[in-house]
């Protein structure tokens, strides 16, 4: 079992409807010596790769992203939800359905942060049904940007968007995958990994 892993168990908490808070130590509440870890694991993970940008989205992959940029000594950018149907012609849009909030969403990037010289680590606390990622991936697209990998926090291995990012081709690095919960019984099972 890993450090993740380990700390879910420890102080995760099992909601019902398959959802698993981890707000004490990573998106609300947030442990910097623990997404250290993370950062010091994706390096590893992601040693032969050449990026030079971080892409998250608002608004809990930002402190995650800033954490983990660190290890690569790369700048961040983050997608952010779009306040106004006004979008000018200036940056990138993207539809994401929102796995908390049960509602659509428009995320904009700025054109000026991200073209087709950028290699692009995606970061996110969670992977569920793989909507918000898709989103950052159809930016990725649209400004000819290349996805080198994919870093995420906790995968909810029970759900589509693991298969379906790793179907595309992606080298998706989730550090824990879940593969079950009980809400009654608060326990939480993980897939092995290597
Ligand atoms: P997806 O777009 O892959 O369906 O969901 C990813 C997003 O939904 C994450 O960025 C995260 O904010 C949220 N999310 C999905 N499942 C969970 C969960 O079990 N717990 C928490 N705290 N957030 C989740």
């Amino acid at each position: 079992m890993n450090f993740l892993e380990e700390r879910i168990l420890k102080d995760g908490v099992v909601k019902e409807g398959n959802v698993l808070k981890v707000d004490s130590f990573l998106n609300h509440q947030m442990d910097i010596d623990l997404i250290n870890e993370m950062g010091r694991e994706w390096k590893r993970r992601f040693a032969d790769k050449n990026i030079n940008k971080i892409l998250t989205i608002e608004a809990s992959g930002i402190g995650i992203a800033c954490i983990v940029a660190q290890h690569f000594g790369v700048p961040v950018v983050f997608a952010k939800k779009a306040k106004s149907i006004n979008i000018d012609g200036d940056v990138y849009v993207a539809e994401v359905k929102s796995f908390t909030h049960k509602k659509v969403n428009q995320v904009i990037l700025s054109k000026s942060f991200l073209n087709s010289d950028d290699h692009v680590l995606l970061i996110d606390d969670f992977l569920a049904n793989g909507d918000a990622l898709q989103g950052l991936i159809s930016i990725c697209n649209e400004a000819g940007a290349t996805v080198e990998g994919i870093g995420i926090a906790i995968e909810k291995g029970f759900q589509i968007g693991g298969t379906v990012i790793r179907n595309f081709g992606y080298d998706l690095e989730s550090l824990a995958i879940v593969e079950g919960m009980n809400h009654e019984t608060g326990e939480v099972f993980f897939r092995k990994q290597d």
